[in-house]
């Protein structure tokens, strides 16, 4: 059943985009290896190449039909799809024959995500970074992340498959730094509970209460093991060899098309006009990274934007392997240390090849990363947090990148800058109190500054108690 929410009418729309309004375009979508010349249908999970244990990417081999609609036009088709009242184009398949043409309408699944605000930072946090920025907060998502973007097309693939290939039962699986598995369990918790389950694997003590809660409240089975998110990963990714079971980490390329979504929405937002912007960040296990410069590509491709931005990437100094690689040239997984950038602690990020692919054919003198200190991060998020926004501690980082770069002269302060804050500042919460109350174990290494520091005053319960405490003046 496609779901209208009134039927529509393409004579009310102008005549070059009517015949594109409702997403005909099915595409050619194929798994592709990255590494060897091995591609198969979409008619299975599947997450490694099975001749080479490489990564999967998704192509669609039918991609150059698209150009045959001028950029332009593709702008407007964009814009007045946005006034029909379907429910599959609401949110991230506005872009359905860039994101992910192969799942048909009446298979999306729409939760509210998509289509986040992007904030111009005010004049006292731009001050802060200098230069002007914009916000563009994930955190408004359904779930409070980005992960929402890849779960809505992951799970919308499942319930395609679901119907296509008549599963009776799917048991969706992930790793987590805490926002996968908030992620993963809303989307699945949509699904026919008879025929979907999911599971997620936290790394115990390793994920902030809100994002333990978010799963449990689901309904998800949440199982705890002892080590951070690589050790997590690792037997997922074992599970996901051996077992009948539905990965829903990045690593699974359907992730990937949703997340495309956030540069298509940039691109839109800033009326496709890049050719000054640069994109910043933060990166984790770098398939977030991968899907923006992918999804900066095919607006390229087809000529819905001039030019690729630039993309300044995040890590801090505990979790840093992208950054060693950049500046040195060589590639080693790390050993991580404690972050309050949580959500991007991982010493081995899974879509590196991905990443190391795209700087080389299409990024190289585009891509810069920045590893910044721990103290930085969550000042950038207090600070950002105390000027209207509500960032979370990746968003902190992000901030501190932007900052760290212009100071030193990597970025120019001329640029349009957007800043990936990739959840919610709620979901973070427990950072900020540990550096009210000055809690932070030693290997944090944050040490808190009494001009962040915020506390609740105990009064009694009159005005006078009120009025005395502030200094008010009397009428
Ligand atoms: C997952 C996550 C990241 C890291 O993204 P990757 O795709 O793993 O690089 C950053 N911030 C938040 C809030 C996340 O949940
Ligand atoms: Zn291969």
């Amino acid at each position: 059943m496609e779901r209208h929410y009134s039927p529509f009418d393409p004579h009310a729309f102008p005549a070059h985009v009517r015949d594109y309004l409702i997403p005909e375009y099915a595409g050619d979508c194929v798994y592709e290896c990255i590494a060897c010349a091995y591609s198969c249908p979409l008619d299975r999970f599947l997450y490694t190449c099975p001749a080479c244990g490489s990564l999967l990417k998704i192509t669609d081999r039918s991609f150059d039909e698209l150009k045959k609609i001028p950029g332009p036009v593709w702008r407007d088709i964009f814009d007045y799809r946005t006034l029909l009242r379907i429910e599959a184009l609401q949110g991230i398949f506005l872009f359905k024959e860039l994101l992910f043409p192969a799942i048909p309408l009446q298979d999306v699944i729409y939760l509210g995500e998509g289509h986040t605000a992007l904030v111009r930072a005010n004049t006292q946090l731009a001050r802060y970074a200098g230069s002007e920025f914009f916000i563009k907060n994930d955190g408004f998502n359904p779930s409070a992340s980005f992960k929402d973007r890849g779960m809505a097309s992951a799970v919308s693939f499942i319930n395609y498959s679901i119907r296509t290939r008549g599963l009776s039962e799917v048991l969706g699986i992930c790793a987590s730094t805490g926002d996968t598995s908030a992620a993963a369990a809303l989307y699945l918790s949509y699904l026919d509970s008879s025929i979907v389950k999911s599971v997620v694997l936290l790394p115990k003590g390793k994920v902030t209460p809100q994002q333990l809660a978010q799963p449990l409240g689901s309904g998800a089975v949440v199982l705890e093991i002892p080590g951070v998110f690589d050790d997590c990963m690792r037997i997922v990714e074992q599970l996901a060899e051996t077992y009948h079971v539905c990965l829903l980490n990045s690593k699974n390329p359907v992730r990937i098309m949703g997340q495309k979504s956030y540069a298509y929405e940039v691109a839109r937002q800033l009326g496709y006009k890049t050719d000054d912007l640069t994109v910043v960040v933060p990166v984790g296990n770098a398939g977030n990274i991968t899907a923006i410069m992918e999804g900066f590509l095919d607006m390229h491709r087809l000529g819905i934007i001039e030019d690729l931005p630039h993309i300044l990437a995040v890590q801090s100094r505990h979790a840093n392997p992208v950054a060693l690689w950049r500046s040195s040239g060589e590639y080693a997984p790390v050993p991580v240390r404690p972050s309050v950038a949580q959500a991007a602690m991982i010493g081995d990020p899974v879509s590196f090849p991905k990443v190391r692919a795209l700087v080389a054919s299409d990024f190289d003198d585009r891509f810069a990363c920045i590893d910044v200190e721990e103290q930085e991060i969550i000042e950038g998020m207090l600070q950002a947090n105390r000027c209207g926004s509500v960032v979370c501690t990746q968003g902190g980082e992000s901030i501190a990148g932007l900052r760290r770069a212009l100071a030193s002269g990597i970025v120019s302060p001329e640029r349009t800058f957007v800043v990936d804050s990739t959840s919610h500042q709620l979901k973070f919460s427990n950072f900020q109190q540990m550096f009210f109350e000055n809690t932070f174990p030693p290997e944090y290494e944050i040490t808190p500054r009494s001009g962040f520091v915020n506390a609740p005053v105990q009064l009694a319960a009159s005005a006078g108690a009120v009025a005395d405490y502030l200094g008010l003046k009397k009428k």
